[in-house]
């Protein structure tokens, strides 16, 4: 049996967290997809000079490389050797990535690098992003599709950063997630959506812990041994 958790759902949803911490009780990897993506755009912003075709965007990402490394139990994104988790996670990744993320090669290249992972970790990994319960691990035994209001996901996201929560701030960084989650959504390849097998878990109401504790407690119902 694939021994595959997919979490899927728009950003700042959870995802991360609620993988890392279910990896951890489980004794499994940890891989956010998305941190890929981000890698990846990270490099071609820095790199080359638009307009960026798919084959430019594969070609330095093998040339650098661009990789995910097991450090632990977590799959960290790597750009020519140097770790860039936090790097990934500046605005002008996020405004850009998106768009790198809906060239159709620039998938198929970041999901051969996941199955690689799963295929090299039998204990069993937890990916998150948006298309792994439909596109990348259709056949994992849970998937889980894990939303939270625009407003509670907009404030977790500014608590994240440590910016204070007012309401202008609030708006502004609603209204960038819902930009990015009708551009993940409307895409014509792997869109943003649940598979039809997912669990749905609203999270806006309840507590990371909680929502760990419902993700492992289904899991091994799923995966018995
Ligand atoms: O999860 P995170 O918000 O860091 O993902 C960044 C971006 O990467 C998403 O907005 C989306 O465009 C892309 N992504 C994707 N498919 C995934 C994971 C992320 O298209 N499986």
């Amino acid at each position: 049996m694939l021994r595959v958790i997919a979490i899927d759902g728009p950003a700042a949803s959870g995802k991360s967290s609620t993988g890392a911490r279910v990896a951890r009780e489980l004794a499994w990897a940890h891989l956010d997809s998305g941190a890929l993506y981000r890698a990846l755009t990270l490099a071609t912003i820095d790199q080359l000079t638009a307009p960026w075709s798919a084959q430019r965007i594969l070609a330095l990402a093998e040339e650098l490389p661009v990789r995910l490394v097991l450090v632990g139990e977590t799959f960290q994104p790597e750009v020519a050797g140097v770790q860039v988790e936090v790097a990934i996670r500046s605005e002008r990744v996020t405004q850009q990535v998106s768009a790198v993320a809906a060239i159709p090669e620039v998938r198929r290249w970041v999901n051969a690098r996941q199955r690689d992972a799963v295929a090299a970790h039998a204990a069993g990994v937890v990916v998150d992003g948006r298309d792994i319960g439909t596109v990348v691990f259709p056949d994992a035994p849970l998937k889980i599709f894990l939303t939270a209001s625009a407003q509670e996901r907009a404030k977790r996201r500014l608590t994240q950063r440590g910016h204070r929560v007012d309401d202008a701030r609030l708006a502004r960084e609603s209204q960038a997630l819902a930009a990015r989650d009708e551009a993940d959504a409307t895409r014509p390849v792997a869109p943003l959506k649940p598979a039809d097998d997912a669990v749905a878990l609203d999270s806006t109401t309840l507590s990371l812990e909680e929502q760990v504790r419902q993700v492992v407690a289904l899991a091994r119902e799923r995966f018995p041994d």
